[in-house]
């Protein structure tokens, strides 16, 4: 079957003196958009590196239990395959610009390249991926001298030029203002659209409340809520859903809201602007 399915997951990394999952069950369906919530320390950062096969891969420890892709568990996926259909856009881009090519154009191209893709389809992907992204500007530039928005913006052309089925994001405008997070969660809708199963590890509740499907609370390894996001937006208003959201923050939410779905009001001629 298409999509996630995990059953009954538990980790514990290597180091560590207890599970840092612990019994979930989950499953995600392809072409939805899941927001992973939750505290710091709550197991979103592991559970991502669990589905694209980090886990237990590099990082070692024990894994137990299921997470099977496309009904294969991910533990018995080709870890190029894996690779391909996974989509994984780190919080920090430093990390994900390889720094062996010197051009933003031959950085989006390098993993295409990797696989062997013509020259002419290459440069194809790559000036359509930079196109969507608004980057011509920056595209004979080295991708070691760009700001940190900018890396951010060549990390995710990088990975979205290998059109993955899933699209996995932790955090991915933790470097931007708001007028690049805007440009981003733009491009992550595209993938939507197109759809890509997508699922965001973030903090900005008006961003969760914005774009997702569904929510998911993590909370010391286990879930503490999921469900459809504005069902689990108001039940956070009545009781601790794992959020973290104050009075204010949901009523402000509920404001956006109601903006978003009033009409604006013509001012015509004879009307007066008090
Ligand atoms: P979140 O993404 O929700 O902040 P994490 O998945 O990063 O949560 O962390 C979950 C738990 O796992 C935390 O207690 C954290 O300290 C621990 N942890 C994370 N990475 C490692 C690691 N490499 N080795 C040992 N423990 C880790």
């Amino acid at each position: 079957m298409s999509g996630i399915e995990i059953r009954n997951l538990s980790y514990q990394y290597p180091t560590g003196s207890e599970k840092v999952l612990y019994d979930l069950n989950l499953t995600i369906e392809s072409g939805k958009f899941y927001a992973l919530a939750g505290v710091n320390g709550g197991g979103k950062t592991t559970l991502c590196n669990v589905i694209r096969g980090f886990i237990p891969h590099f990082f070692k420890g024990e894994r137990t239990g299921e997470v099977r892709i496309d009904g294969k568990d991910v533990q018995d996926w080709d870890p190029s395959d894996l690779a391909q259909k996974v989509g994984f856009v780190f919080q920090n881009p430093f990390t994900q610009i390889s720094g062996v090519k010197e051009t933003v154009f031959d950085e989006i191209a390098f993993g295409l390249e990797n696989l062997g893709v013509e020259v002419d389809v290459i440069r194809q992907k790559v000036q359509d991926i930079i196109q969507l992204l608004g980057i011509e500007y920056i595209q004979h530039k080295n991708p070691n001298e760009l700001s940190g928005g900018q890396k951010q913006r060549v990390a995710l052309a990088s990975i979205i030029v290998m059109e993955p089925d899933i699209l996995i994001f932790d955090e991915p405008t933790s470097q931007l203002d708001p007028q690049g997070t805007e440009e981003i969660f733009r491009v992550i809708d595209i993938m939507k659209k197109k759809g890509k199963t997508i699922i965001l590890v973030e903090h900005k509740i008006e961003l969760i409340a914005e774009y997702a499907d569904y929510v998911i609370v993590l909370q010391g390894g286990q879930i503490k809520k999921q469900g459809r996001t504005e069902e689990v937006l108001a039940e956070e208003a009545t009781q601790d859903c794992g959020l973290g959201l104050t009075q204010y923050t949901l009523l402000d939410l509920a404001m956006r809201k109601q903006h978003m779905h009033t009409e604006r009001i013509p001012i015509t001629e004879g009307d007066s602007v008090q």
